[in-house]
């Protein structure tokens, strides 16, 4: 007897993080009426998913077993695997998870004074290749389905709980992986972590390379996600030595994408540049770097280099980038200074996995 005419048994079963709230509640509600349960039984499976934050159906405790058992048949709840967790003597926590598979992916939790931000992976790798990143010396693996890039915040929820930590307060796609390379499931993340889970779209950044078409997409999003621009350079020239995507969707188009994006209404755009030591620091660009920022309005973050492996690029001097800092302002740019967190635990984009991997090849245990 098959209990639920409306799933063939060959169909693989659906991951209850992987849907928005409203597709959750018509999958569970059809679900549960095919099996003659009361109809609040969807509404505990909601309230485990998005308020208990259980890592598995067996905790949904106010459900018989008989119905843990038969929910198990149709729907998985993706949960990662805690594979290593450091703590930065400046408070910043990296998680190494490992998923289903066994591919190992990251996110980073940053607290600070006022907020605390958790960084998630929207892919296992990256097929971007920016010539300063270890994900992308590392590769691209595979997509991360939109039920795992919320179940590293579920994950993190949980832990920060557990460790008496300050509660998250903003998320940002700035782990590993291009969030705009993955739209389908990123664009459904956002739709879950916003709806389901109660984080205001304004405290939720997806960062960039300049995906053309994926900011054209966000742009016309009704919620006001917040948007960040890996720029590192301020003409096509050198930013296509750093980032080959600069070849496909050059400078100007990214630019005419977040004009369009601003003019959506959307939040402040940040741009993202990463203070690379006589690669990209000098002063003679400053001028260049602020009238791009005047065009879109954004803010722009300067983000010392974090010296990766394969790469003896170093980061630019603190005094270099005060002046970088010093000569947008004075251009009626806002700047910011962004500390390197977590140096201390390889807390930069992709470091730990892909140390954590060179150790699996030596034989190392982790
Ligand atoms: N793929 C997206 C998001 C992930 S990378 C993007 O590129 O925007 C998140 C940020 O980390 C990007 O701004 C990226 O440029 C930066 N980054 C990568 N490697 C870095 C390094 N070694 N030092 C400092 N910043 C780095
Ligand atoms: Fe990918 Fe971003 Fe790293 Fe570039 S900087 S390789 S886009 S993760």
């Amino acid at each position: 007897e098959n209990p639920c005419p409306h799933r063939m048994s060959s169909e693989p079963p659906l991951d209850l993080l992987s849907l928005t709230p409203e597709a959750l509640g018509a999958a569970l509600g059809e679900y549960f009426a095919a099996r003659r349960q009361p109809s609040y039984r969807a509404a505990q499976v909601k309230r485990w998913v998005y308020e208990g934050l259980v890592p598995s159906i067996d905790d949904m405790t106010d459900l018989p077993v008989s119905e843990r058992v038969a929910l198990k048949e149709h729907f998985t709840l993706s949960e990662p695997e805690e594979a290593r967790v450091e703590i930065s003597s400046d408070g910043t926590v990296k998680h190494l998870w490992r998923l289903s598979d066994g591919e190992l992916i990251e996110s980073v939790l940053i607290p600070t004074d006022k907020r605390t931000t958790l960084c998630i992976s929207s892919q296992a790798g990256c097929a971007m290749g920016c010539t300063f990143c270890a994900t992308g010396w590392g590769g691209f693996d595979r997509q991360l389905t939109s039920g795992e890039i919320v179940s590293q915040y579920r994950a993190s929820r949980r832990w920060v709980k557990e460790h008496d930590q300050a509660p998250i307060t903003n998320i940002v796609y700035m782990g590993m992986g291009e969030p705009l390379s993955n739209r389908q499931a990123v664009h459904a993340s956002l739709s879950i972590l916003n709806t389901g889970y109660g984080v205001g779209a304004r405290r939720i950044t997806v960062s960039t390379v300049g995906v053309v078409p994926g900011i054209l997409e966000l742009a016309a999003r009704p919620e006001q996600f917040r948007l960040a621009l890996s720029l590192h350079a301020p003409h096509t020239d050198l930013r296509a030595s750093l980032i080959p995507l600069e070849k496909r969707y050059p400078l100007p188009e990214v630019l005419d994408a977040l004009r369009e994006f601003e003019q959506a209404g959307g939040q402040r755009i940040t741009f993202e540049y990463t203070m690379i030591r006589d690669v990209n620091d000098d002063p003679m660009l400053i001028p260049a770097l602020a009238d791009l920022a005047r065009e879109v309005r954004a803010f722009v973050n300067l983000i010392p280099f974090n010296p990766i492996p394969n790469q003896d690029w170093k980061p630019s001097s603190p005094s270099r980038i005060r002046e970088f800092a010093e000569g947008l302002k004075s251009r009626g740019v806002e700047a910011a200074v962004r500390e390197t967190r977590g140096r201390d635990i390889d807390a930069a984009c992709g470091q730990l996995r892909a140390h954590t991997l060179v150790q699996i090849d030596r034989g190392t245990p982790t």
